[in-house]
């Protein structure tokens, strides 16, 4: 085994190899850019190079650089993580060539998978079963059509360079082929510079299920099961689950020894992942072999109870598998959700921030979080804006599924936009606890997902408002005083004879509220919000808040940001700030905020004049953040008189875009 490593990675997938690396006694290199200077990767490690500035094509795309940290600090071997340059059959040669060890499969296989169309024809004639279509290298669209007829709608067409789901059209009827194949093109040459198609049939309800394969240098190769992979959006995959629902022993053994087939096609080594298209009647087609660690990975690793990345680096070392087929048995169910920087209700935009207030639920034998972010890091627009990953493991999936939505309320994260709430309503969804998936779950079920968290008022205002009180006392309190029965250190305001009023002020669920609280002889608070009176006891320590009403006592987590506050209860989170009565805030400032930058990012363009008149929602500007472009609109009927940047402009995220001014008579 070697006894250096370099991660040529970032994030939740370096700290995780480190992990590895460390409980089997290998030292750790990472590396940097400008940007995770002080990230969480660079301080697990035991050593870290600087590969150069936060675009990742300057710094982690780098090849060079990178192999020239390996080699600068004697690393024997690079794990290339997921991503980058894990499936760049260049880097891996190039490794191999400078006498390091590539974790990973020989260059050959990366690029015998690389493209869609020559994988299938080598799939084929392995065996392997294949989605009826064709894969020809003649593009003619008279033959491409005449294909799509033989087969029978509705078809799909593939870029075969394609990845991420660019360049794929559904078409349902002959009139729709020449169109819907002209699109696809331009897509895949605005992608992926080639537009080659392939066409297959396309299946309207199938499960993506993927088998884990593994093979060293000594002939040995075995399957680990399969996840389920089917909840996607955009074809991007939100939660996994290992065990597929529903299989069965003779099907795994039908699709573990398909997958196998593939991978000694290829002549692989290392891990892989053979991606498999499954019909409601069982049968099952390669859709395509991922030639790497995924990120998925670890629900695999909690029902075989093995370490994956262990594997690899053993295989990569020249040893044998650890164990053969025979002896490896499954136990109990994983799920994992990946949680992210986005917005679930824009069209999963990425969000960027700063994680203000960063809490994840404890982690033990059910619960494991991978993460590569700390309190108070940036999501930045340089890189995928994943926060980590929330795997639960149990023995049954209906006791998983309850660890996991349990896990998923008591994650906390405060600062940025996530997908929490996305990921609870989906993975408490009835539909989802009965299993019943396919690869149109989220789209079929949408109501039931997006749904937002119930205001309630009654509920949440007066909470807020005695949660703001006792952050200002404890804001206020002398730090000397510990004697919690001393009369000096309360700040309860409470009198004999005397009734004290406390007044607090908060926007909360779209109201500006003025509340007033009441100290009780009998302790608590009697507080009173427009007219209405709650009686409501509270004790904030550190940021760990117990309510108590009518006997009922329930906890609750306060987490304090520049944004303002979060309230986490059991049943989601309610988000206030303070008003001030000196600020000046008004709704009306709350408003304009939606003219300054949603976050950090480049301007695109600018869609009107200086000066223009413009109605409620008209589109005025563009901003581009992660590859996604974002409308800055109108926020009532007005003017438009300045705009502070150009297109090309970086802006950082919250900074003004445009002075507007709200027309006469929508201000009237
Ligand atoms: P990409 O490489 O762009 O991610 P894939 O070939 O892996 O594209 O397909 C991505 C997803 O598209 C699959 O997980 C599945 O949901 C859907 N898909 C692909 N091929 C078919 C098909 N023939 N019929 C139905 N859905 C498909």
């Amino acid at each position: 085994m070697f006894d250096k490593l370099l991660i040529a990675n970032r994030g939740e997938i370096a700290c995780r190899i480190i992990r590895t690396a460390r409980r089997l006694g290998i030292a750790t290199v990472a590396v940097y850019s400008d940007a995770d200077r002080n990230a969480l990767h660079v301080r697990m490690a035991d050593e870290a190079v600087h590969i150069g500035p936060a675009p990742a094509r300057e710094s982690y795309l780098q090849a060079e650089h990178i192999i020239a940290a390996a080699l600068a600090t004697g690393a024997q071997a690079i794990h290339p993580g997921y991503g980058f340059l894990s499936e760049n059959a260049g880097f891996a040669r190039a490794c191999t060539e400078r006498g390091l060890v590539f974790v990973g499969p020989p260059s050959a296989a990366i690029e015998a998978m690389g493209s869609k169309a020559a994988a299938k024809h080598i799939m084929g004639e392995a065996g392997v079963p294949l989605v009826p279509g064709y894969h020809g290298a003649n593009q003619e669209p008279v033959l491409l059509r005449q294909e799509a007829e033989r087969m029978g709608y509705p078809v799909l067409l593939k870029a075969t360079a394609g990845g991420g789901g660019k360049g794929m059209r559904q078409v349902w009827s002959g009139d729709e082929f020449d169109a819907a194949l002209a699109a696809a093109q331009r897509e895949a040459s605005a992608s992926f510079g080639d537009a080659t198609m392939l066409v297959e049939k396309y299946l309207t309800r199938p499960r993506h299920v993927e088998v884990q394969v593994f093979c060293d240098n000594h002939g040995n190769a075995i399957y680990l099961a399969e996840r389920d992979c089917s909840v996607q959006r955009r074809h991007q995959k939100v939660i996994e689950e290992a065990p597929a629902p529903g299989m069965t022993a003779a099907l795994r053994d039908a699709m573990g020894t398909a997958a196998v087939q593939a991978a000694r096609a290829i002549d692989y080594r290392g891990a892989g992942t053979v991606e498999f298209l499954l019909d409601e009647d069982g049968s099952y087609y390669f859709m395509e072999m991922n030639t790497r660690l995924q990120v998925e990975h670890p629900v695999t690793e909690l029902i075989t109870g093995q370490d994956l990345v262990e594997w690899q680096l053993r295989v990569a070392a020249g040893e044998e598998l650890p164990l053969q087929q025979q002896d490896l048995t499954l136990r109990g169910h994983a799920f994992e959700a990946r949680i992210y920087a986005e917005d679930p209700d824009n069209d999963f935009l990425p969000v960027t921030g700063t994680l203000a207030y960063l809490r994840a639920p404890d982690e033990s034998s059910h619960v494991r979080v991978d993460t590569g972010v700390q309190q108070g890091d940036e999501i930045s627009v340089h890189y995928d804006p994943m926060i980590a990953k929330l795997i639960v493991w149990d023995e049954s999936r209906e006791r998983a599924l309850q660890r996991l939505s349990t896990a998923l309320r008591d994650y906390r994260i405060g600062g940025t936009v996530t997908n929490l709430d996305f990921l609870y309503n989906l993975a408490t969804a009835d539909p989802f606890r009965r299993a019943e998936l396919d690869t149109g779950f989220i789209e079929r079920h949408q109501t039931l997902i997006f749904r937002q968290r119930q205001q309630d008022l009654q509920r949440d205002l007066p909470m807020a408002a005695l949660a703001l009180f006792l952050h200002r006392q404890q804001q206020a309190a002398p730090p000397g005083c510990l004697d919690p029965w001393s009369p000096w250190g309360s700040g309860t305001g409470w009198r004999l004879n005397e009734p004290h009023l406390h007044h607090v002020m908060l926007h909360c669920h779209q109201h500006d509220v003025n509340a007033t609280l009441e100290p009780l002889a009998r302790g608590g608070f009697s507080i009173c919000i427009e007219g209405q009176h709650t009686e409501l006891r509270g004790e904030l320590r550190g940021d760990e808040l117990v309510f108590e009403q009518d006997g009922h006592r329930r906890r609750a987590t306060l987490a304090c940001t520049t944004e303002g506050f979060t309230l986490y209860l059991a049943d989601g989170a309610c988000h206030f700030r303070e008003l001030r009565p000196d600020t000046g805030e008004t709704a009306q400032n709350a408003a304009a905020g939606g003219l300054n930058a949603p976050m950090n990012g480049t301007v695109v363009s600018l869609l009107v004049e200086p000066g223009s008149d413009v109605q409620a929602g008209a589109p005025l500007m563009i901003m581009e953040a992660m590859k996604m472009e974002h409308t800055i609109r109108a926020p009532g009927d007005g003017t438009v008189s300045q705009f502070y940047f150009a297109p090309g402009d970086l802006v950082d995220g919250g900074a003004p875009l445009l002075a507007f001014a709200a027309s006469e008579d929508a201000r009237a």
